[in-house]
């Protein structure tokens, strides 16, 4: 199935709103395995919003339209589709009752535009709108199907990802089934995974084989399709078996997971609780996995050690470390992360202390972090970690970078 956007609104076209609602069809569409080849973008007009929809019908099976159903004059989508389908329409009863209710409970005065704003094109499925008033549409006319959403992002993703997906997945689902699988892989670049999955990326239609990339992982999303969910789940079996033969030792997680979350579920899995002793990351490391709920069970807390001084008076680095071997050393990660976790009581602790940039630090380039963990039952050990971001992204990496080796 193509699809094409049509965002309906002059002042998309006059630069004032960025058009952010087909950026996110775009990628709710490709989930379910619909290509979108057009976006359009037309202003409030009747003469050139029939002329996009007519474009749009030459090279699409189904046209998206947002913006336009709300009650002023200058919303005129469904009035205009409706004209060119030859349809009439309807008052949808529920749309109409709630913005009576909504009029009475507040105590102010409907116009008589606002009945326009429960109108729905006949024949449509109406699509709810649990954020505002007007509803959207979704219909079949011939060979296209078309569907209405309101302009507002916060009415209009809503009703997509609860009932517009839905809709068009029932019409794929007539035939075809749609199963996707996200695969996650840290540490490997996007060039490299592209390489060594040249031929699977190249030759496989079904399931297509996706990578994306972005802050220092590579996601690739695997779309297969077929009359049964068992087939399709089966050829998404056999892709990523291949996948992971080549590819596996640097996957970690499936769907919309994170490496801070894989690390939270092995710790909770085997019980354990972690302290962290953080210079350049900030606390970083901890204001992540605090934003996880549930984590008080293995979060100890930890401690801020930004100056030299911090090191040593809160976190009893010796004096010694820091004045031969300076605080971005292996000794230094190694006595903050052992500390932290005495200290504290913990299991696990994990220590941070580098150059985040964008000047260097004691003659070495920025970039340059120590990551050190102590364990209560093993050995301690620090790796060093080589960066090449901005100085924010180096903090964020070395988060990532942390959370990794510990799951290592
Ligand atoms: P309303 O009932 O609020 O009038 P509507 O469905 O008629 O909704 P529009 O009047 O076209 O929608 O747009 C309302 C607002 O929604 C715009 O001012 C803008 O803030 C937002 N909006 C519209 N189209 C888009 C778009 N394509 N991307 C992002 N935001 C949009
Ligand atoms: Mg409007």
């Amino acid at each position: 199935m193509k699809a094409e956007i049509i965002g309906v609104g002059t002042e998309l076209l006059l630069g004032q709103i960025a058009n952010t609602n087909a950026q996110y069809l775009s990628e709710q569409l490709a989930e379910i395995g619909v290509n979108v080849y057009f976006h359009t973008v037309v202003g409030d007009n009747p003469k050139r919003l029939t002329d996009a929809i007519q474009q749009a019908e030459t090279r699409a099976d189904l046209l998206i339209f947002t913006g336009g159903l709300g009650p002023t004059k200058d919303d005129l989508t469904k009035e205009i589709l409706a004209g060119h389908l030859n349809c009439g329409l309807d008052t949808d009863e529920d749309a109409w009752k709630k913005i009576k209710d909504y009029f009475k409970k507040t105590g102010r005065k409907m116009t008589a535009n606002n009945e326009k704003q429960a109108h729905v094109i006949k024949g449509a499925k109406v699509l709810p709108n649990d954020q505002g008033m007007a509803p959207g549409m979704f219909l079949k006319k011939g060979t296209h199907f078309y569907m209405l959403l309101p302009g507002p992002p916060h009415e209009m993703k809503p009703m997509f990802r609860n009932y517009g997906r839905q809709a068009v997945m029932d019409q794929l689902e007539k035939v075809d089934r749609i199963e996707s699988r996200v695969l996650r892989f840290f540490q490997i670049g996007e060039a490299e995974i592209a390489e060594k999955l040249s031929d699977i990326i190249d030759t496989q239609t079904n399931p297509t084989v996706a990578p994306l990339a972005g802050d220092g992982e590579v996601t690739i999303r695997l779309t297969a399709r077929s009359n049964s969910k068992e087939t399709a789940a089966a050829l998404l079996d056999e892709v990523e078996k291949k996948i992971q033969k080549r590819v596996g030792e640097y996957f970690y997680g499936y769907e919309d997971t994170s490496l801070m979350a894989e690390l939270l579920k092995e710790l909770e899995s085997r019980q354990l609780t972690i302290a962290a002793a953080e210079s350049l990351t900030g606390g970083l490391f901890q204001s992540e996995m605090t934003s996880v709920v549930g984590v008080s069970t293995m979060l100890l807390g930890g401690i801020v050690c930004y100056s030299n001084d911090a090191k040593i008076k809160l976190c009893k680095v010796k004096p010694e470390t820091l004045e031969h071997e300076g605080a971005v050393s292996e000794q230094c990660a190694l006595e903050l992360a052992e500390n932290v976790r005495k200290e504290l009581g913990a299991d696990i602790g994990i220590s941070f202390t580098g150059a985040a940039g964008p000047d260097s630090l004691e003659g070495h380039p920025a970039g340059t972090v120590w990551i050190g963990m102590s364990f209560k039952d093993g050995e301690s050990k620090a790796v060093l970690v080589k960066l090449a971001g901005t100085r924010n992204g180096n903090r964020r990496r070395s988060v990532k970078m942390g959370c990794y080796y510990l799951l290592k």
